[in-house]
C-alpha cells in the first residue's frame, strides 16, 4: 500500500499532509519540520509524472480565519519545492476544483484549511466525497493526526478503493514502529519518563509484557515509588493512579520485565530554576523536597541497561530538562542512545516532550528514528488501531 503501488503517471494525486506549523507574529513559519518531512512524497509523486494536491490543518480555527489560513505557508513551501505552489482559498467546492482539475503533470496546489469546515473534524461523508473531487488517487502522508477519524484523515478513503496508498513518511513511522513492536531485535528496553502517569500509563500497561526492560524517568517515576511505600516529598505524584502502577509492577514481576526506576534523584526546594537542589534516595525525600531530575546513580544504571539493549524506544524526558540543573538525566540518556544508535542497536524516539527534548540535545539526527507523530505514536503503543492507517490497509 505504498505509492509504488499505485499508477501515478498522468494522475492527480490527493495527499494528506500535516502542515500543522507554528507560525510566529508576521505568519512566517517557524518550524518548517513538518514540511520538510513531506517533501519526499512530493518529490516522488512529481518525479513519476502525477500532479500534486495537497490538503492539511492548521491550528484549531472555529471557522474560516485569516489568521489560520494556509496560504502564510505558500511561499515557504515553494521555496523547499523549487517550484510555483498554486493556492486554492477553500477545500472543497468551486475554489478548490478551479485549481486542482487544472492542474498539469509536474505541478502543485495547496487547498485551504481543511479545519475551517467542521465536517473535517466530524469525519462528515458528504465532505469527504467533496474533498475527494479534488483528486485521482490519495496518498496519507499525516501521522501526525493519523489517530483521528477525520474527513480527510480516514472517510476519504473509501472514495478511493483502488487509489490509496501511505506516503513515504508514514510508511517510514509505520516501519519504525513495526521494528519496536513486532519481532524486535533482542534485548527491548522502553524508557518511559515526562511529566503525566495518567497519559502513559496505558502505554506502560500494553508494553510492560513486551520488553525486557522498562525504564521510568521523569515525573511519573515519584507515582511508582508512592506504589512502593516510598516517601517522595513534594514531588509530582498521581495519587488517584498509585494502584494501576501498582499493578504494572506486578505484572512485571510475571513477566519477568525488569523495571528499572531512578535509585535517587536531584531534589529541589521549589519548582524553579533557581531553587536550591539536593540528591536523596527517591524513596526518602525531604518533605518541601521535589525530584526533578533522575540522580547519579540513577543516570548510571539507566546508561548501563541502555547500552545493553538492542531495540530502544524512548518516550518522554527524565527530568525537568527546560531547567539546566535538571537536564543532565535527560541529556545522559539520549548520548547513550547516540552511542548505541553507533554500535548498531535500533533506537525509536517519539511522542509528548521526547523530540523537544532530542532537539534540545541537538542529538536527532544520531538516532534511528524520530517520530513526527506525538499523539498518534502515544495511540499506537497503547495497542490502538489507528483509523488512518487501518483505512489505507482496509
Ligand atoms: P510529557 O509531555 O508527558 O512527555 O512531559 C514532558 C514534561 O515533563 C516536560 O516539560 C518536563 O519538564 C516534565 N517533567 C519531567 N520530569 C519531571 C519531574 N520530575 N517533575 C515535574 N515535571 C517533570
Amino acid at each position: 500500500m505504498t505509492i509504488s503501488d499505485l499508477n501515478i503517471k498522468g494522475r492527480r494525486a490527493l495527499v494528506r499532509v500535516d502542515f500543522n506549523v507554528p507560525l510566529d507574529g508576521a505568519r512566517k513559519v517557524q518550524d518548517d519540520t513538518r514540511i520538510r518531512r513531506a517533501l519526499p512524497t512530493i518529490k516522488t509523486l512529481l518525479e513519476g509524472g502525477a500532479s500534486v494536491v495537497l490538503m492539511s490543518h492548521l491550528g484549531r480555527p472555529k471557522g474560516a480565519s485569516e489568521q489560520f489560513s494556509l496560504k502564510h505557508i505558500v511561499s515557504h513551501l515553494e521555496g523547499l519545492l523549487g517550484i510555483p505552489v498554486k493556492f486554492a482559498s477553500d477545500c472543497v467546492g468551486d475554489s478548490a476544483l478551479d485549481v486542482s482539475q487544472n492542474l498539469q503533470p509536474g505541478e502543485v496546489a495547496l487547498l485551504e484549511n481543511l479545519r475551517f469546515h467542521p465536517e473535517e473534524k466530524d469525519g462528515d461523508e458528504f465532505f469527504a466525497g467533496q474533498l475527494a473531487e479534488n483528486g485521482d488517487l490519495y496518498v496519507n502522508d499525516a501521522f501526525g493526526t493519523a489517530h483521528r477519524n477525520h474527513a480527510s484523515t480516514a472517510v476519504i478513503a473509501r472514495f478511493f478503493p483502488e487509489d490509496k496508498a501511505f506516503g513515504k513518511l508514514l510508511e517510514g513511522e509505520i516501519s519504525a514502529l513495526k521494528k519496536v513492536m513486532s519481532k524486535p531485535a533482542k534485548p527491548l528496553l522502553a524508557i518511559i519518563g515526562g511529566a503525566k502517569v495518567s497519559s502513559k500509563l496505558t502505554i506502560l500497561e500494553n508494553m510492560v509484557d513486551k520488553v525486557d526492560k522498562l525504564m521510568i524517568g521523569g515525573g511519573m517515576a515519584y507515582t511508582f515509588m508512592l506504589a512502593k511505600g516510598g516517601k517522595v516529598g513534594s514531588s509530582l505524584v498521581e495519587t488517584e493512579m498509585v494502584e494501576r502502577a501498582g499493578i504494572v509492577l506486578e505484572k512485571a514481576k510475571r513477566s519477568s520485565t525488569e523495571i528499572l526506576l531512578p535509585e535517587d534523584s536531584i531534589c529541589a526546594d521549589s519548582f524553579s530554576a533557581e531553587a536550591n537542589f539536593e540528591v536523596f534516595n527517591s524513596d526518602e525525600i525531604k518533605e518541601g523536597w521535589m525530584g526533578l531530575d533522575i540522580g547519579p546513580k540513577a543516570c548510571e544504571k539507566f546508561i548501563k541497561a541502555v547500552t545493553e539493549s538492542q531495540t530502544i524506544l524512548w518516550n518522554g524526558p527524565m527530568g525537568v530538562f527546560e531547567f539546566e540543573a535538571c537536564s543532565k538525566g535527560t541529556f545522559a540518556v539520549a548520548n547513550a542512545l547516540k552511542e548505541v544508535t553507533e554500535k548498531g542497536a535500533y533506537t525509536l524516539v517519539g511522542g509528548g516532550d521526547s523530540v523537544a527534548a532530542i532537539n534540545a540535545c541537538g542529538l536527532a539526527d544520531d538516532v534511528s528514528y524520530v517520530s513526527t507523530g506525538g499523539g498518534a505514536m502515544l495511540e499506537y503503543l497503547e495497542g490502538k488501531t489507528l483509523p488512518g492507517i487501518a483505512a489505507i490497509l482496509d
